[in-house]
């Protein structure tokens, strides 16, 4: 692993970990109850995942870089192939989806793992 941020050791990096919802104290595959739900603790560990608030603020970020990309591919694709309109909704109503909550689940697992390895709280000070 090159990434510098890490400083738990035998811990797969930041990117792996939100990819595959890892545990950010012991790696196992238990961060998500749900396809972008955060289960409330771990199961291998017992860390409590509700002691993060990670919120849905990357939300509205992301459905518009989607949005953005998903627009752009269209425009591609009717320029290039100029297919009948019910192919992009049929092409363009899934993947928008299923991008904006695959980005969703990464972004928030990789903000609750940054968080866990920041040590990063809601104005509490480290006593
Ligand atoms: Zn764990």
């Amino acid at each position: 692993m090159t990434d510098p941020q890490s400083d738990s050791k035998g811990q797969p990096g930041l990117v792996p970990a939100a990819l595959f919802g890892c545990c950010p104290r012991c790696g196992a595959r238990t961060l998500f109850d749900g396809v972008a739900k955060f289960a409330p603790k771990c199961r291998a560990c017992g860390l409590d995942f509700t002691q993060f608030n990670v919120g849905d603020g990357p939300a509205a970020f992301l459905t518009l870089i989607v949005g953005a990309l998903v627009t752009i591919a269209a425009l591609t694709v009717e320029l290039k192939f100029s297919p009948p309109f019910w192919v992009h909704i049929v092409l363009w109503v899934p993947i928008t989806a299923a991008a904006v909550i695959g980005s969703l689940r990464v972004a928030k697992a990789a903000l609750l793992i940054a968080e866990y390895r920041r040590n990063a709280g809601e104005g509490q000070e480290k006593k």
